[in-house]
C-alpha cells in the first residue's frame, strides 16, 4: 500500500492492509507528515475526507502498549461521532494486534454522555485506559473527580471544534486541555474557524500548521 511513503513504523503500514486502505486521501497526505513531525495542527476538513485516520495512524505509531497511562485523548461533541471514532480505533487495534499481539490488551475506551457512568468509574479505579475517546462533558467530569489522569498524556485531538463551540462545550474542552501537559501535541479539526474559537487555539496550540483541505 502507498502508506509506506510516510515515516510510519513498518507494522503500522502492514496493519493498514488489514483495514483495506490502499492509498492515502488528500487530508492524510497533507497531515500525516506534519503530525509525525510532532507539530500542532489545525485541519479544516469535512467528515468523509478521511481525517480520522490522518490522526489515528500517527497516534498508533506513537502508542506504547506496555505503558499503563493515558497517552491520547480524542473528544468530539456528538455521541454518534465519538462512537464512530471509537469504532475506527478498535478496527485498527484489531488489525495491528494480528501483527503485534501486545496491542491485544491495549485499552481504548469510549466515554460519552448517557453511557454507564458507574461501570466506567469502576474501570477507571482499577486501571487507566491508554486511549480515551469521549464527549467533553463526560471527560471533564472524570477529570474533575480525579478518576481520569491525563498528566502524562501526549495527544489531544479536538474533533468538530466549531460544533463544540455551537453546542456550548468549548468551556469543557478548555477545562480538559488545561489539565494536560503543556508540551503535548494538539490536533484540532473544524469545518470552519469562527472568531470565537481563536482565543482557545491561541491559548493551547504552539505554532500550529493550518491546513485547509
Ligand atoms: P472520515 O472522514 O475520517 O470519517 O472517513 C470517511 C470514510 O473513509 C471512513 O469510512 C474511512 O474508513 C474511509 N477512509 C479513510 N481513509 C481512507 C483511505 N485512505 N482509503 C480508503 N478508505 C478510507
Amino acid at each position: 500500500n502507498q502508506f509506506g511513503q510516510f515515516n510510519l513504523k513498518k507494522e503500522i503500514v502492514a496493519a493498514i492492509d488489514g483495514i483495506s486502505f490502499i492509498k492515502p486521501t488528500k487530508v492524510q497526505q497533507r497531515l500525516i507528515p506534519s503530525i509525525l513531525a510532532g507539530r500542532d495542527v489545525v485541519g479544516q476538513s469535512q467528515t468523509g475526507s478521511g481525517k480520522t485516520h490522518a490522526f489515528l495512524l500517527p497516534i498508533f505509531n506513537a502508542l506504547d502498549p506496555a505503558l499503563d497511562e493515558v497517552q491520547a485523548v480524542i473528544t468530539s461533541p456528538s455521541r454518534e461521532l465519538a462512537e464512530q471514532l471509537y469504532e475506527a480505533f478498535r478496527a485498527f487495534q484489531k488489525a495491528l494486534a494480528k501483527l503485534d499481539p501486545r496491542f491485544d490488551a491495549l485499552r481504548i475506551v469510549d466515554y460519552v454522555g448517557g453511557s454507564d457512568r458507574v461501570k466506567q468509574t469502576h474501570q477507571l479505579e482499577k486501571k487507566q485506559p491508554q486511549v480515551v475517546i469521549g464527549t467533553p462533558g463526560r471527560l471533564k467530569d472524570f477529570l474533575s473527580q480525579n478518576l481520569l489522569l491525563v498528566n502524562h498524556n501526549r495527544f489531544f485531538v479536538v474533533d468538530e471544534a466549531d460544533m463544540a463551540l455551537d453546542m456550548g462545550f468549548l468551556g469543557d474542552v478548555n477545562t480538559i486541555a488545561s489539565a494536560m501537559p503543556a508540551d503535548l501535541q494538539m490536533l484540532v479539526f473544524s469545518a470552519t474557524i469562527p472568531d470565537k474559537l481563536t482565543p482557545f487555539l491561541r491559548k493551547y496550540m504552539k505554532e500550529p500548521i493550518i491546513e485547509e483541505i
